[in-house]
Order: structure tokens, then sequence, then C-alpha cells
């Protein structure tokens, strides 16, 4: 056990962003440094308030399954070569999870049932920053090759961690990627500000030296189609992603300005990293009204700020969440809660309970106003407050609304595989497809979700292939395509 009277010494601690004012004049980490380095000089303590509990349930609100309170105990000790090698036993990105991910095990940390949670995203970055840091993360190529070929359709994060998987295993890894870059919504979706892509860049360089190869700028179902490719290769693993983005179909929507949120994102993260891109999507000087209160919302807020907005307003058709944990999502579940993040802390204001009736234009055929309308949710139905509507300010308009599974036409319908209810690809309990040989893992199939997710999935679709292609594994597999632990 970490230190055995750290909950009752230390307070949770978190580090400190850098200001607001400094870092929405640049692309970087909102952190001073790394996230990791930002939080060296209180990690110790931090770590040592791990409780060791008895049923660790941080474990179970993990999808990964990461040995939590092992790592804490680890770095509160000083042992870091250790802690890497607790972190990588079940998590192959911790770099990305550490940045990104909400951390439900924090939610089920035993101490926040009265208390703070141990910060144990922050001990997670902490301790591969320091890895990589100190040179502890080497590639580890396998001994031998099992003379099969797997490939690896989408570089997101459900595709990386089943190659990376798969080639440790001694299987022979193509990963193919429509984009000109591999990473997935790593690359193009996620600002730099939440992660700066030399952290992917490093992890790929890793798994290019264990012999993972990659194949960037081939859009699978066309340059290459599905017969040819399962002709080519003895198993197939779709992480291709939930990119089919839902739209809103009002009066209005064909008005220039519109945009999907996955339209303006990536550009502003290729100009981040010094390309040019022609006729960017810009927020300079506009008023910007995001569509959608999740992720890909707020990662529009600090994009449209950092491109300096007018003024920016987020629209969320629920009910303002409240600020605690609601009597209905109890102790150790995920709860829907209020929350602030680092592109909230900067600028914007958001608006909860409406809806969008129509889009206003001007002469040149171009939104000008956006007119909204108070709503409620009543009976399971959404119904419209009478006298509520109004226009706001509206020369930029992103949709981040969701989106409705993978892309259909290509290499899904090429392949013929079922799709369920959702419009996902359907799989049985091992991740394979209604077509033999052919796996599915991360948003592809689970339809839009985390990251965290993704490499769990990644991860079990991983021992799946390679039980297809040798009857047996040692790979862990650590959840099930139906598993949603800890969510009510
Ligand atoms: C803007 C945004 C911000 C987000 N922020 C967070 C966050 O902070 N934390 C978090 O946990 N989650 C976040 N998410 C969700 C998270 O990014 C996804 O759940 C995760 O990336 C899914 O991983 P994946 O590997 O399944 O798919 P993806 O990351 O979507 O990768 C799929 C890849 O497949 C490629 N592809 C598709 N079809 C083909 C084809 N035919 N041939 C070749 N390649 C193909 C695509 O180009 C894409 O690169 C965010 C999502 C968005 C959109
Ligand atoms: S991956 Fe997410 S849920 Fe798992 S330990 Fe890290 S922050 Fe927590």
């Amino acid at each position: 056990m970490a230190d055995p009277r750290g909950f009752l010494k230390e307070g949770r601690a978190v580090a400190e962003r850098r200001p607001v004012e400094e870092r929405i004049n640049d692309w970087n980490e909102v952190y001073p440094g790394s996230a990791g380095r930002a939080l060296l000089p209180i990690i110790t303590q931090q770590a040592g308030r791990c409780m060791d509990c008895g049923i660790p349930f941080c474990h179970q609100g993990c999808p990964l399954g990461n040995i939590i309170p092992e790592w804490n105990d680890l770095v509160w000790r000083d042992d870091w070569e250790g802690a890497i090698e607790r972190l990588h036993a079940t998590n192959n990105f911790p770099e990305f999870t550490g940045r990104l991910c909400p951390a439900p095990c924090e939610t089920a940390c035993v101490l926040g049932i009265n208390q703070d949670p141990v910060t144990i995203k922050n001990v997670e970055v902490t301790i591969i920053d320091k890895a990589w840091d100190s040179g502890l993360v080497r590639p580890q190529p396998p001994e031998w090759l099992s003379g099969r070929t797997v490939a690896v359709i989408g570089s997101g994060p459900a595709g990386l961690a089943a190659a990376q998987q798969l080639t440790r295993a001694g299987h022979t890894v193509a990963v193919y990627e429509r984009a000109d870059k591999i990473g997935g919504l790593l690359r193009y979706g996620i600002p730099e500000f939440k992660m700066e892509k030399k952290h992917l860049d490093k992890r790929l360089e890793q798994m290019r030296r264990e012999g993972t190869v990659f194949r960037a700028g081939v859009d699978v179902g066309t340059a290459l189609g599905a017969d040819k490719l399962t002709e080519r290769y003895d198993a197939v693993v779709l992480a291709m992603g939930a990119t089919e983005p839902r739209d809103l179909g009002v009066t209005g929507r064909e008005l220039g300005g519109i945009h999907q949120a996955m339209e303006f994102l990536p550009q502003a993260n290729r100009v981040a990293l010094g390309e040019e891109v022609e006729d960017q999507i810009l927020a300079t000087g506009k008023h910007v009204v995001i569509i959608g209160g999740g992720d890909t919302g707020a990662d529009c807020l600090g994009t449209s700020t950092r491109q300096g907005a007018a003024s920016i307003t987020q629209l969320e058709i629920m009910p303002e969440p409240p600020e605690s944990r609601p009597a209905g999502q109890p102790w150790p579940t995920y709860p829907m809660t209020f929350k602030v993040s680092s592109a909230h802390e900067e600028a914007g204001e958001r608006v909860y309970a409406v809806s969008t009736k129509e889009f206003l234009g001007d002469e040149d055929g171009n939104v000008r106003a956006l007119r909204l309308v108070d709503v409620v949710f009543e009976g399971g139905r959404l119904t419209e407050i009478e006298g509520t509507e109004r226009d706001i300010p509206a020369e930029l308009v992103l949709f981040a609304m969701g989106f409705l599974g993978p892309e259909k036409p290509g290499l899904i319908e090429q392949l013929g595989v079922d799709l369920d209810e959702r419009g996902n690809v359907k799989r049985n309990l091992t991740y394979e497809s209604s077509v033999s040989g052919v796996f599915v893992a991360g948003d592809a199939g689970r339809g839009q979700s985390l990251i965290v997710w993704a490499i769990a999935e990644g991860r079990a679709a991983a021992a799946a292939v390679d039980t297809f292609l040798t009857g047996s594994t040692t790979l862990p597999a650590p959840i099930k395509p139906t598993e949603r632990p800890l969510v009510v």
C-alpha cells in the first residue's frame, strides 16, 4: 500500500494549467511543459492518497482494467520503472488516456464516497511522460514471426492498439489509413491544446520499430477493394471509427458558413502544425455558434477562441446537469455532472435546454443568425416553450451533435458485414463480424465512444484475432463488446 495515512494527511491537488491569457495565444497543451511534467512536484503525495482498497472499484471503472493501486504504490515508492511496467501491462497508450480520458476510474474511487478521489489520471500521465523522458519506453519487437498477416483498417486508438498487440504476438500487421497521416481522431480531431501530436508521433515510431507497417493515404474500399483485402490478408480488423456525422435538416441548412465540426477541426489542426490549408474555415472575427455540448463541441470552442472569434455560444438541447452526483447515479457509477473543460475556462457562453428552429441568411447566402427556442423534456418528449423563440448572431455555425456510426458506402458494403440496429458493424462476443476472419473494434462497432474504450476494444479484438489465427492466445482481452461497466 502507498502511504497508509496519505488520504488523511493530503487533500486532492491537480496540476495548474497555464494562465488563460497566455495559452489562448498558442496551440500548445494547456499545461506548462507537458501534463506529466506539470504534476511532478505533487505527484508522490497524490499517489500516496490511494487506500489500496480490498475491492478496488477503480479497476471496474477503467475499461482497460488498469491496475491503479499497484502503480500508485510504485510511484509513492519512487519506483518509476516498476510503475510504467504495470501501466503498460494493461494500457498500450497511457499518454493518450492520461491526457484525454474522462477518468471513469476516479468517479469509482472508494475515497470518492466521502472525500475527493485520487487523481488517478494525473498519476497515469506523469508515469508515462517520465518514462518517455527517462528512455524507459522501448520497442518490443516479437521474438518470432507467425507467418500470418493482418490488415487493420483505420489508425485511431482502436486500430493502433490492435496493431501493436498483434505485431508483438508475431503477426505481420499493416495499418491502412485513408488520411494522409496516421492517428485517426487523435491526429485530426483532437486539438493540440489537448494533446500535442508529438506524443502520437513518438508512439508511432516505437510501433514502426516493432515491425508494424503503416499505409497512410489509402482509402480501403476504393484504392484497395474488399476482395483484394481478404485475399491478401489472413485476418482483417475494421477500426474505421464512427465518422458519419449527425446533421440538422432545418430551414437554412444550405447557407454558407454552416459546417460539421470535423470539417473545421482537421483544418485547424493542420494549420496549427504549420501546414497551409486553402479556403480554411475560420472563426476569426465571427460570431460562432456551436451546436452540441460534448467533447467535440468543447474542441470547437477552444479552437474558435484561439482563432480570435468575436463571440462563441455553445448550445445544448439537454438541461444543465447538476454540479454534484444526482441521486439516480450513485457511486461508483459514472455520473452526468456539469463539467468545465479547459476550453470552457477560456471563453464562450453555454446555453442549455434549447433547440435550433432555423438558420437565417444574408443577401450573399451566408448564415447571419440562428433562431432558437427553449425546450423541456416531458414524459420522454421534447416540447418547445411558447414565446421563447429568439435570434442570436451566427456567422459560423459548427455541428457537434454526435456521429451515426461508420460510413456504409465503400468497404462495409463491399464486405457485406451485418450492421446492428444503430448502424454499427455487428460483432459477436469475440469481436468477429458476420464475415469470417473480419473483426471489428472501437467506434465502428461500439458507436461513438471514448479513447479508453477504443484501446480496450483494440486489445480485446487482437486477442480474438490471435486465437483465430493460431488456435490460442496469451494476449489479454479486457472487455466484451457488450460491456459497459459502471454506466447507468
Ligand atoms: C473532436 C473530437 C474530440 C474528442 N475528444 C475526446 C476526448 O477528449 N477524450 C476521449 O476519450 N474521446 C474523445 N473523442 C472520441 C474519440 O476520439 C473516439 O472515441 C476514438 O478516437 C475512436 O477510436 P477509433 O480507433 O475507433 O476510431 P477513429 O479515431 O475515428 O479512427 C478511425 C480511422 O479510420 C479511418 N478510416 C475510415 N474508413 C477508412 C477506410 N475505408 N480506409 C482507410 N481508413 C479509414 C479514418 O480516417 C480514421 O482515421 C473525441 C471525438 C471527436 C470527434
Ligand atoms: S485510462 Fe481512463 S479510466 Fe483508466 S485509469 Fe486512466 S484515466 Fe482512469
